[in-house]
């Protein structure tokens, strides 16, 4: 074969057939390999591409196609944009630097001052603070709404609104949304809905097949799932994402880094492994802790005492995620507190963090960390109590985990009885 020959069939190979599944296209999309035919995804670490000629060059800039400059593409992050798209089933998809900035890159993308929102007021705390302080600045107004009284939605709507925002389930107290019956208000208002896909992942959740019209991650989370990078992303029609999304990215540089989109892209490939294993375990800690007497409630989509359990497992594939948060009795926000401090300090293969969507499990105390920065009003009305505690289970031996508990709880009872 020539040259000639090498580069058509190494092209056309990377060329998918129609059909395959998830799993498939998780290990499987990318773009193309160089010329070396390297079988792992090249890491691309490079600012600048090299043009063959001006005239080329000239047409590279105008229309953004190819390579010319890295805060506007890198062929290591489009690999990863390809394989995320193809799993979450969305024609397109755009990476960038967090899944705050994806956030970012949502509003600046699409609205402009005047323009209406309407949020759910449980998810994910710093998303409360950019939609009601940072977007509020210039102009464009958040509504926040029950989590899952679609009546609350409804009421909301204005001729200004542009925009629903969801999360689910959401980030601590696991409350499920109903995408389908969300995706169809907005679209009789005229408004797009996005759904942070975070917690699920496409492994388990595909809101775009549900109606959804983006779906944003924190690619930091469950699709690196090693803890190791921040990575963030939207997922949506071409149209959005290569004449709207793309071209805010180039200008306002949210960029991922290729390093990171490499990361994140050979995460991908676990995934669905993952997801499915964490989500088990964190069923069998789930029923665990609804069985001790110091705790006074556990949220997990995937027992049948959540109350959005049957919704949530026609949403997500049958399985819970790998999040629950569970209370501690306290007779007073004081006393909960300490019982709360007193399980996580001891506890001592579990880690004090507050991140989620790791191998190594994660306790978290949501009021004094990840939703500190909330008003205690707005940490009330989300239902987020002193002795709250959220557990990111990972991939340690499930009985490993709750004997880690079961040592918190057992501290709690004798300093109780003491
Ligand atoms: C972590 C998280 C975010 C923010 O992602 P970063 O990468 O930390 O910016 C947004 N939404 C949810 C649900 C998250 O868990």
């Amino acid at each position: 074969m020539t040259t000639k020959d090498d580069e058509a069939a190494r092209i056309a190979r990377a060329q998918l057939p129609p059909g395959l599944r998830p799993e498939t296209l998780a290990v499987r999309t990318a773009l193309a390999p160089s010329q070396h035919g390297e079988h792992s995804e090249g890491l691309f670490l490079t600012t600048a591409f090299v043009q063959p000629d001006s005239a080329t060059a000239a047409r590279r800039f105008a229309q953004m196609e190819d390579f010319t400059y890295g805060r506007t593409s890198n062929p290591t992050v489009r690999s990863f944009e390809a394989r995320l798209a193809a799993m979450e089933g969305a024609e397109a998809a755009v990476a960038t630097a967090t899944g705050m900035s994806a956030i970012l890159l949502l509003i600046m993308g699409l609205l402009k001052s005047g323009d209406h929102v309407i949020c759910s007021r449980s998810v994910f705390g710093s998303t409360v603070s950019l939609f009601a302080k940072e977007f509020g600045k210039f102009g464009v107004e958040t509504t926040f709404v029950s989590q899952t009284d679609i009546s609350e939605w409804r009421a909301a709507l204005r001729p200004s609104t542009k925009l629903l925002f969801a999360e689910t389930p959401t980030n601590p107290l696991t409350e499920v949304c109903d995408i389908q019956a969300l995706a169809d208000l907005a679209h009789g208002a005229g408004a797009l809905l996005t759904v942070d896909n975070s917690f699920c992942s496409p492994a388990l959740q595909r809101p775009l097949a549900l109606g959804a019209d983006l779906v944003m991650h924190a690619g930091t989370k469950y699709l690196d799932g090693q803890g190791r990078v921040m990575a963030g992303a939207l997922c949506g029609p071409q149209h959005l994402i290569a004449d709207v999304f793309g071209p805010t990215v180039r200008t306002a540089g949210m960029t991922l880094s290729p390093f990171n989109a490499w990361v994140v892209l050979k995460g991908l490939e676990t995934l669905s492994i993952r997801m499915k294993a964490q989500s088990e375990a964190t069923l069998a800690v789930a029923r665990w802790l609804e069985g001790q007497p110091a705790v006074a409630r556990v949220y997990y989509p995937g027992l049948a005492s959540h109350p959005q359990h049957d919704l949530a497992m026609r949403q997500q594939s049958g399985l819970g995620g790998a999040v629950l948060s569970f209370d501690l009795r306290g007779d007073t926000p004081e006393a909960a507190r300490e019982a709360a401090f007193c399980v996580i300090d001891s506890t001592r293969v579990l880690s004090i963090a507050t991140n989620l969507g790791d191998t190594k499990s994660i306790i978290t105390h949501p009021s004094t960390t990840s939703h500190g920065r909330l008003t205690e009003a707005q940490r009330l009305a989300a239902g987020i109590g002193q002795g709250l505690v959220r557990l990111a289970v990972g991939l340690e031996h499930v009985d490993d985990i709750t004997d880690d508990l079961q040592r918190g709880l057992q501290a709690l009872t004798e300093r109780r009885n003491a």
